[in-house]
Parts: structure tokens; sequence; C-alpha cells
């Protein structure tokens, strides 16, 4: 008899039907909530990294984003404060008891990234990096799989295999569109995957609009289609001085913006049986 099995296993629902959760400080990733990750593209300065973590802890967020090694299309471009970044994102978050998620672009990098990172990011051009794949199933840490910009869901699934069968099962899937004609967005935001990765794998998947877009104003309606489509939770960039942004100012957020799509997740969340993780309503209502 043919055997349909699919390529992927461990990723796979038909190995383990319960949803991964990924538990971290004072939340969690994939346990019916709707997780919010935010913060600028990179870490610019000790003043930037503060003054929107501060921001971001009063609208409760949870996980503070922010690239310290930034993998830039040009060599010319803003390459990220490295080790400096990483130290002041930490006590950032540590200020307000927030988790990092920053991304880690090269293997030997990994120890380095994995002593002030709560979640270690692989970016999309990394995606299909089966060395650092490797070096990352053995660690003890999160690590989130951006979906590789050309790469086919089945692709991606077998990326995420390689961090599992190593041993590292807290994998979490990130959507952040794909290459198509189109160019009037920056990419296109695929998502139908989610409900479709959700259905064939445990694992968790969170949508990042930003990358998805390239364009601010459209971040919020697509984060508000992502949670439609099933996502368990976004991630944005936000700034706050977008304009003056060393990367990726077009499509951060205003805080005013962020502050508007914090209220709308709160109203439409529920509505797709998902709820904000908020302790008290006093910010948003
Ligand atoms: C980012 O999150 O800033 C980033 C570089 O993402 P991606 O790898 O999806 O382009
Ligand atoms: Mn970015």
């Amino acid at each position: 008899m043919e055997n349909k099995r699919k390529p992927y296993q461990l990723v796979s629902r038909e190995w383990k039907k319960e949803n991964t959760v990924i538990q971290l400080k004072n939340t969690s990733i994939g346990d019916g909530t709707l997780s919010v990750i935010a913060g600028p593209c990179a870490v610019e300065n000790e003043d930037q990294i503060f003054t929107i973590c501060e921001f971001l802890n009063k609208h409760q967020v949870k996980i503070l984003r922010g690239g310290a090694y930034k993998p830039r299309t040009s060599p010319y471009s803003f390459q990220g404060l490295k080790k400096d970044g990483l130290i002041l994102m930490r006590n950032a978050a540590d200020k307000y008891g927030m988790n990092v998620i920053t991304e880690v672009m090269d293997t030997n990098l990994v120890e380095e990234v994995a002593q002030y990172a709560d979640i270690l990011q692989v970016g999309t051009r990394n995606m299909q990096n089966y060395q650092l794949l490797r070096a990352l199933s053995k660690i003890d840490k999160p690590v989130m799989l951006k979906r590789g910009m050309s790469s086919t869901m089945e692709e991606w699934l077998l990326a995420a295999e390689y961090i599992l069968s190593g041993g590292n099962y807290k994998v979490i899937m990130c959507e952040r569109g794909i290459r198509t004609f189109e160019n009037a967005t920056r990419n296109t935001l695929d998502l139908s995957i989610v409900p479709l990765l959700k259905s064939v794998s445990h694992l968790p998947v969170i949508v990042d609009p930003s990358q998805g877009t390239g364009v601010r104003e459209l971040v919020l309606p697509m984060s508000l289609a992502s949670v439609a489509s099933g996502a368990d939770g976004i991630m944005v960039e936000v700034h706050n001085q977008p304009e003056e942004a060393l990367s990726d100012g077009a499509q951060s957020l205003y805080f005013d913006q962020f502050g508007e799509l914090m209220g709308r997740l709160k109203t439409v969340a529920p509505v797709f049986g998902k709820s904000l993780d908020l302790e008290s309503e006093k910010i948003l209502s």
C-alpha cells in the first residue's frame, strides 16, 4: 500500500494531537490567549528601547521584540548594535518583567543570543540554514521560526522538524509574508496558511503583519484578519519616532496606532475564541 505519511513527523498533529504551549515568564504562547509581541524593528539606543518598552508595558505587552543582529539587504544599512543591543533589550525587558525575542543570525551567535533572549528568532533569510537549525535544536529555549519568503508550507515544516528532531520541542511558527508578483505591498501575507498549518501541526502560529505588508496603515486590518485566521498571536513593529527609525520605519506603528490596535484586538479576539492576556481592563477601557 502507498505510504501516505507526510515527510514531516514530529511537527505533525498525527504525531501529537494536543497544541504545543510555549511557557514564558508571566505568559504563554498557544494556550488559547492571543499573544502580542511588539517592539522596534531594531534596538537603536538606550532611550529608544526603554521608551518603547515602558509604553508597551502600559499596554500589558509581555513579549518585547527587537533586533540586535539585523539581516539587512544592503551591507551599507544599519546592521544592529549586536551584543550591546542584546544587553539594552534585556535590561529594558527586566525592568518591566517582560520577555525578549530577538533574531539569531549565525550558528556562532546561538550561545550569546540565548544568554539574553527568552525566545530566539530565526529570520526569513535563514529558514533553510540547516546548521543554524541544528544548533538551535540543542538549546533549552523556545525558537520562533519565520517562514522563508519563498518557502512552501512543507519546506517550512521540515525546517521546524530539524529543530524538534534534534531535541528542542519549543518551536513557534511565524508567517511573515511571501514573495509574489504583487509589489504594492512589501510581501504577500499568506493568511490562508494559518488554518492549514494549525490543522496539520500542533505548533503555535504567530503572524507578523509588519514585515508582511511593509505599510503601517495595513498592520491593524491585517492583525485583525490574523486573529480571524486562527493565529495564536501577532508580532508587530512599534517605534517612538518611526520617521527617525534606523530600519523599517514605514511599517512601524506610532504609539497611538498601537493603542488603537490593542483596543480593537480586545473586542475582536473573543469573537474568534481567544482572550487577550490582560490582568486588568484599566489601560484599555
Ligand atoms: C524582523 O522581524 O525585523 C525581520 C527581519 O523579519 P524577517 O526575517 O521576517 O524579514
Ligand atoms: Mn523589521
